[in-house]
């Protein structure tokens, strides 16, 4: 099975989908469709899991 999940974007905060194969390389960035923002996972608003766990990376700040 291949894994995914939905990171929100920290610019517009459009949730996409994103298959972890297309991160096997660490510090690799993803790609927002919508607004074309580049962040690391850790950069992004929040994260929802394949297992449909929603978290938020401790890096964010609030605002
Ligand atoms: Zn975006």
């Amino acid at each position: 099975m291949v894994k995914h999940f939905d990171p929100a974007c920290p610019k517009c905060e459009k949730k996409f989908h994103v298959h972890h194969e297309d991160l096997r390389h660490a510090g690799i960035k993803l790609l927002c469709p919508y607004c074309g923002e580049q962040f690391h996972v850790d950069e992004a608003a929040s994260v929802v899991e394949h297992d449909g766990t929603l978290w938020r990376p401790s890096g964010t700040p609030s605002r």
